[in-house]
């Protein structure tokens, strides 16, 4: 077994906690996106479930060819198009991206942004295994001054071109999330009512786990193998957490994660790791990645940009910082609690 599937299924069983192997439940696993993921449904007679499962998985593996950044697929090929400044039809399986990823990309002030895909292959992380290697900064500098945005995208109908060649696509910020609303859609469509779709240990859970609430761990990023927290999910909610200690090489001592702060072209220092609470996938994702990145003062400015009601943030020193409505539903395990700090309310509903 490879070291990285080893670290994910242990991501993957700490994560899930108590839920894991329900005794009425039909579950399967695989790897697809770069990561593990567990899909777990309630209430379904075995048949049944390994028919759904087998669908569930095929999607996938579907989603995980059509958006990959780097070998041969649809968004290679549009991302060449791009670069040459040519007017090409969006290939059908992108289409339903490029909507949400434009959007959530004004609202989080162009944190979240996946016209980065350059800088994103600079810092070799558009490998399976990173590069290890620290990018000749002047490259970086020329990447941030060209200013790849979402913004330069001109969409006619279904064809499109960049008015700036440095666009280059790479949905690796929310792909993930989003997968994960197609396949809760799907399962719903076949009418199944309790499950939990959970990739690499962000997931969205349907229903209940039998008698009660689902209940998820939230990983600790100071403390590898440990819980920070538990949540309740309501009847649909989805839990994205993005870190510095998923996907990073270290080189003297410090470390360079995968989350690129796009105005400066380094990798992001405003937090160790972000957990968004919302109810569709695609969005929690997003937002997490953009919170990681934004600044101490403002992320909760970007939250409600991005109309996101529950953020809980790690800070760089372990302390934690949320907004009042999450306070009231994480339950700390870290033994002794962290040092924590409440901000603003993030919509009126939870203002005191
Ligand atoms: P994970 O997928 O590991 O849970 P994220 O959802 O935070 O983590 O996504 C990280 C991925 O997002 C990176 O590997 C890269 O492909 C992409 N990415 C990095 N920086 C940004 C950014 N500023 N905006 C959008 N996508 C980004
Ligand atoms: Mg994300």
């Amino acid at each position: 077994m490879s070291l990285r599937l080893a670290s994910l299924l242990l991501g993957l069983a700490l994560l899930l906690g108590g839920c894991s192997a329900p005794p009425d439940g039909q579950q399967r696993q695989f790897l697809a996106m770069g990561t593990l993921v567990e899909v777990t449904l309630f209430d379904i007679d075995p048949p049944r479930a390994r028919r759904l499962l087998d669908e569930v998985e095929a999607e996938f593996q579907r989603l995980h060819h059509d958006w990959h950044a780097w070998e041969e697929s649809p968004l290679v090929g549009l991302n060449r198009a791009l670069a040459g400044g040519e007017t090409v039809e969006v290939p059908a399986v992108l289409q339903p991206l490029l909507a949400p990823a434009i959007r959530l990309s004004a609202q989080s002030d162009g944190l979240f942004n996946p016209a980065i895909g350059r800088l994103i292959a600079l810092w070799g992380f558009q490998a399976d295994e990173p590069a290890r290697r620290l990018p000749d900064p002047a490259r970086i500098a020329a990447e941030v001054a060209a200013r790849p945005r979402m913004s330069d995208l001109i969409l006619e109908g279904n064809r499109i071109r960049s008015r700036n060649p440095a666009v280059q696509l790479d949905f690796g910020g929310f792909a993930k999330g989003y997968a994960v609303d197609l396949v809760v859609e799907q399962l719903r469509r076949r009418g199944v009512r309790n499950a939990i779709v959970n990739a690499g240990g962000d997931l969205r859970a349907i229903g209940r786990h039998g008698e009660r609430p689902w209940r998820i761990g939230i990983r600790d990023p100071q403390r590898p193998g440990g819980v920070l927290a538990r949540i309740e999910l309501g009847g649909d909610e989805s839990v994205f957490t993005s870190g510095d200690y998923e996907r990073y090489f270290e080189i003297d001592g410090r470390r360079y994660h995968h989350i690129i702060d796009p105005r400066s072209g380094w990798p992001a220092e405003g937090a160790r790791s972000v957990t968004v609470i919302h109810p569709q996938a695609a969005t929690a994702d997003a937002a997490a990645t953009a919170l990681l990145i934004a600044d101490a003062a403002d992320w909760p400015r970007i939250a409600r940009q991005m109309g996101i009601r529950y953020v809980l943030r790690v800070e760089p020193d372990g302390s934690v910082e949320m907004n009042p409505a999450m306070a009231t539903r994480v339950q700390f395990m870290r033994q002794p609690p962290p040092e924590i700090r409440l901000t603003a309310a993030l919509t009126p509903e939870t203002a005191p």
